[in-house]
């Protein structure tokens, strides 16, 4: 979010200041272990169709400006067990804004992907326009882009402390103090160690993903497609074997609670790391079952409702916040910076970005842990 929004204010002229507490791109926040699902047809508020469809054309300009391949359109197959929920109002409402998903019946999923071991209860959303994105390389790719507009970058400088008066922010880092007109902060997981300046209610949380051994060649990228799979037993996703890599696949729900500043338990230091995985590879996609060829772990920032917040400070307005991308927001990573851009240099969006509102949570009893099995963003 931060090397996208740097690259769109210092391309519409406004002198921009980076500042991370690491290199990016890195392996410390929720950005890294590509790739990311890029995928149009949401539930939820209509703003993430519209802003979906938007991020796709934005990558695909960035691909042109780096000249770098960022985006693979491999088709997402998003299969449920529709005794959780079924999918066809999603695909009537997708149509209703431009974006044409097939629905597809647990016999036609099985026709088509014969790997795929589904159960009749099953039914599914293909999505042939989407597909992922390379992380790593897009928020290199923005880095660049951004660092040649003329912005400037502090590395392994992070925030100790921010102070805002009217017109002015300052913030503090080990090496020194750096005073603007406005400020965007985008700390991911670690927004809850710039408290007491912001408080959002934002809960991090360690997630693990792994990359399996495949037995044929129907997995590899072209053939096989990205994925979501809800089962009765968890929601997970995942991407097909790309240059031998494996076929990669993580849990959206679950995971165990992370605090900035504590060391994050590597991939493997519960056993339930893998098998979790595992289960159901063997249960539903045997084939790509095989060894465990790599596992990472990496960090999602959850909010209350699983909607991202991006919004005005509610004491400083030239202080913007985005933040809670709750495990679905790399793909909307050049909207948003589009957008927070926007916001500073224009005083207002094109995008209604009202549901992301802080304020929504003003009357809302937090539930104690919102992360059950919903849709998969
Ligand atoms: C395993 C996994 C799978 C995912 N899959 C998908 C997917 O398929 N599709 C999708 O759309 N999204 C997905 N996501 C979510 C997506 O990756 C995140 O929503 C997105 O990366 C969040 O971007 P961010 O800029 O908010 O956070 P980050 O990328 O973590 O960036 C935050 C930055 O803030 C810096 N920072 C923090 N605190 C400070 C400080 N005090 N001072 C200076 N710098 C600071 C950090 O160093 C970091 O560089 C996934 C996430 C994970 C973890």
């Amino acid at each position: 979010m931060g090397m996208s929004t740097g690259y769109y204010l210092a391309e519409r002229g406004v002198r921009t200041l980076l500042i991370d507490a690491f290199d990016p791109p890195h392996h410390e926040g929720s950005h890294h272990g590509e790739p990311r699902l890029i995928r149009h047809a949401y539930s939820g508020d209509p703003v993430y169709t519209e802003m979906a469809v938007c991020a796709h054309l934005l990558w695909n300009e960035v691909e042109d400006l780096s000249k770098t391949k960022l985006l693979v359109q491999s088709g997402v197959l998003n299969m449920v067990d529709s005794s959780l929920y079924s999918l066809k109002n999603r695909v009537a409402l997708a149509k209703e804004q431009g974006v044409h998903p097939e629905w597809l019946d647990a016999a036609e999923i099985r026709r088509r992907w014969p790997e795929l071991h589904i159960p009749d209860s099953f039914e599914a959303m293909y999505e042939p326009a989407a597909g992922y994105l390379y992380s790593e390389k897009c928020v290199e790719a923005y880095r660049k882009l951004a660092l040649a507009e003329g912005a400037e970058l502090l590395t392994y400088a992070k925030v100790r402390k921010i102070k805002a008066h009217e017109g002015s922010v300052t913030v503090y880092t080990k090496d020194g103090e750096y005073h603007a007109g406005a400020a965007i902060l985008s700390a991911g997981a670690w927004f809850s160690a710039l408290s007491p300046f912001v408080n959002l209610p934002i809960r991090a949380v360690r997630k693990v993903v792994g990359w399996f051994e495949t037995s044929s060649p129907t997995f590899d990228t072209g053939r096989f497609p990205g994925f979501t799979l809800n089962t009765r037993e968890g929601g997970y996703y995942g991407f097909p074997s790309i240059g031998g890599a494996g076929l990669k696949i993580g849990r959206h729900d679950t995971g165990t609670d992370w605090f900035p500043g504590e060391p994050l338990s590597p991939f493997g230091s519960c056993a339930e790391d893998e098998a979790d995985l595992r289960q159901v590879l063997e249960a539903y996609m045997p084939g790509a079952a095989g060894k465990l060829k790599r596992g990472a772990v990496c960090k999602y920032e959850i909010s209350p409702d699983e909607d991202f917040i991006i919004d005005r400070h509610p004491e400083h307005p030239h202080v913007l916040v985005a933040g809670g991308f709750s495990g679905h927001g790399f793909k909307f990573s050049s909207v948003v910076g589009k957008l927070l851009s926007e916001l500073v240099v224009d005083g207002q969006t094109r995008y209604p970005i009202q549901p992301f509102s802080l304020a929504r949570f003003d009357q809302q009893v937090q539930p104690e842990s919102s992360f059950a099995l919903g849709e998969i963003e």
